[in-house]
């Protein structure tokens, strides 16, 4: 029999979940875009979306995803003959890599493999050895997706600073904001790219790049940006739509007002803090299973570990079947492994991740946690006891 009937819950790492209050947002009819309600909630949104990033610059809104925000924030900075570097940490930080080679950009990456952080030491190292200047940016991941790794944002600035090094320092916080501490201004970012359908709670479809006045007067110098991913008129737009480059994304808009309003509501804080206590009961629960059987969180030290995915390992073909379970019996769904592996080779169902980014709680935490439970429990995988216990304790400790 199943028992997934009843609500579904989808546990990936992205697209997360949508709050009701966002969903009823955007279930309206098609609202004017030439005066009205939708103009005067723009220039009241662009505030608070900084708020969000900790920064007092820039924003460029883009009608795309996270694909669309890296190539956005790239083509603004580097073009053919220039060069980024790129300490990569997972499947993400690859792909941005390769983004910038798609403009004829060079990639210098430094690859820091798949279960542990960036080193600081070695991008300095990078960049000191670059005494021609032909790296224009160094491009981190903070949340590694597939790895479930958080780098150290603010050590890079340090890093790049050490070296007495120019170049720009880019973020991919498509995975973190909103869910993981970051801190735009304070840690020195240049460049900030996110997407809506992470911590954001809203449908894939919003792109957003942040900058800084370092990296406008870097756009300045470019020999050229195309039309349409310039960042200059959507940052600061004489008319509306010059916002978005043509029509407003408008039903994003209405959603995306609502997330901010619950984000806010919460406070920054406060988010940061549910995020970090439904991991660290995530990681409690994995733990106790990994006592008695295969299953082992990716990162292995606390201070590195995302507080909005996590990456395990459980050996094939368990991953898939666990998937597979909890999905048909219990109707959660859990994220496939991200590049551990290449699809095709057996190993490839050895992974699983667990999303737990945005409009997430205790109760949906422990329901994720209780349904892998069963789900181990039926398939026979060797497993430790007291899982749900050891998740439980930290939520009760964490709410208090
Ligand atoms: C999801 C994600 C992306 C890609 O975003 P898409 O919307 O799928 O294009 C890039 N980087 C990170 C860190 C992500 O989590």
């Amino acid at each position: 029999m199943t028992l997934s009937h009843g609500r579904e819950y989808l546990a990936i790492p992205g697209p997360s979940v949508m709050p009701d209050r966002v969903l009823r947002a955007m279930n309206r009819a098609a609202p004017n875009i030439y005066e009205g309600d939708l103009i005067d909630m723009v220039a009241g949104m662009i505030p608070d979306l900084r708020r969000v990033a900790r920064t007092d610059h820039h924003v460029a809104i883009y009608i795309g995803n996270g694909h669309a925000a890296w190539e956005a924030a790239l083509a603004n900075v580097a073009g053919p003959g220039d060069a980024v570097l790129v300490p990569a940490t997972g499947r993400f930080g690859h792909g941005w890599a390769d983004m910038a080679q798609g403009l004829g950009v060079e990639t210098d990456i430094i690859d820091f493999g798949k279960s542990t952080p960036l080193d600081p030491a070695r991008v300095e190292e990078a960049l000191r050895a670059d005494t021609a200047g032909r790296i224009k940016a160094v491009l981190v991941t903070h949340v590694d997706t597939s790895s479930s790794i958080r780098n150290d944002v603010a050590g890079v600035r340090a890093a790049i600073n050490a070296a007495g090094h120019p170049a720009l320092l880019m973020a991919d916080c498509i995975a973190s904001l909103a869910c993981d501490r970051f801190e735009m201004d304070e840690w020195g970012v240049d460049v900030m790219v996110a997407g809506s359908q992470k911590g954001l709670m809203v449908p894939p479809g919003l792109g957003f790049v942040f900058f800084s006045p370092k990296a406008a007067t870097r756009r300045a110098q470019m020999d050229r940006v195309s039309r349409y991913w310039d960042w200059t008129p959507r940052a600061n737009p004489e008319q509306f739509y010059q916002y978005w480059g043509g029509t407003a994304p408008t039903h994003h808009l209405f959603g995306l007002r609502e997330a901010l309003d619950m984000i806010h509501d919460e406070g920054m804080e406060a988010v940061w803090a549910r995020h970090a206590a439904l991991a660290r009961a995530i990681w409690a629960a994995c733990e106790a299973w990994g006592q008695g059987g295969p299953l082992a969180l990716n990162v292995a030290a606390p201070a590195h570990r995302s507080h909005a995915v996590t990456a395990l390992r459980i050996g094939a073909p368990y991953g898939s079947e666990l998937r597979r379970w909890v999905q048909d019996k219990a109707g959660v769904t859990l994220g496939i492994g991200l590049g551990m592996a290449e699809p095709g080779d057996p190993a490839w169902h050895g992974f699983f991740r667990i999303g737990h980014m945005g409009h997430v709680n205790a109760h949906m935490v422990m329901g994720a946690l209780g349904a892998i439970d069963a789900g181990l429990k039926a398939l026979e995988v060797p497993h430790g006891p007291g899982a749900l216990e050891a998740a439980s304790t930290v939520l009760a400790q964490a709410a208090g």
